[in-house]
């Protein structure tokens, strides 16, 4: 999240509008130094659809959340993005209520996330 510090969120929001660009910034990230299997360790796979990544030793399939903290967030991903984002430019601590309500997401589920 480093490439945000610095900017506004509305800035952040135009970048990544939606889920799906959110994820493909995800695998960009995860797999900027090439892909390695998370099971069998294979460094050779192709990119599937939706940002996953296949890999040739065990086809097993990786998404771009897998092994992230965005991974299985039950609230959409770019709303965890904006949680991130807020904590990592907010210079106050924020707290999971506040968070909660800026972000419309039970305060218990914020919570876990952070
Ligand atoms: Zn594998």
């Amino acid at each position: 999240m480093e490439d945000f510090k610095g900017q506004s969120i509305l800035n952040f929001i135009k970048e990544l509008p939606n889920d799906d660009t959110c994820k493909a910034y995800l695998a960009k990230i995860k797999w900027q130094d090439g892909f390695t299997c998370m099971k069998c360790r294979h460094q050779q796979g192709c990119e599937k659809a939706g940002h996953n990544y296949q890999c040739y030793g065990c086809q097993h399939v990786e998404s771009s959340t897998a092994n992230t903290l965005f991974h299985k967030v039950k609230f959409g991903l770019q709303k965890a993005f904006c949680v991130v984002f807020e904590m990592s430019t907010s210079s106050k601590s924020v707290s999971s209520i506040q968070m909660g309500k800026c972000f419309d997401i039970r305060q218990g589920t914020a919570w876990c996330f952070m």
